[in-house]
């Protein structure tokens, strides 16, 4: 397995990362995750400020690009506050998965 450096994960072809999370695709993806987590953080059950993390990144081999944010199972992604979100990045590093290798 390949492991990706992290400023690959901002490329996705032309648009950044932070745009493909203002996409109508992502806003759909995101909400479907908060209302399967009862609209609360799964670390400490904050209401407040919610994001949705993704527990792996998925690069695949065939488009050799990483998957779209809300082309990710609901498995990989749950729901986090603001703050707990913070916290798990600064200490824990997303895996980086290849899809589709030839
Ligand atoms: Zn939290
Ligand atoms: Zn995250």
């Amino acid at each position: 397995m390949r492991i990706e450096t992290k400023s690959n994960i901002q490329k996705n072809k032309n648009k950044s990362y932070s745009d493909l999370l203002k996409t109508r695709q992502w806003q759909r993806k995101r909400k479907l995750i908060l209302n399967r987590d009862k609209n609360q953080c799964l670390n400490c059950t904050s209401k407040k400020n919610l994001q949705v993390h993704h527990r792996q990144y998925q690069f695949d081999n065939i488009i050799s690009d990483f998957v779209a944010p809300w082309n990710y199972d609901n498995k990989y992604l749950i729901t986090l506050c603001h703050n707990c979100h913070q916290i798990g990045h600064a200490n824990y590093k997303v895996p980086v998965i290849n899809i589709n290798k030839q």
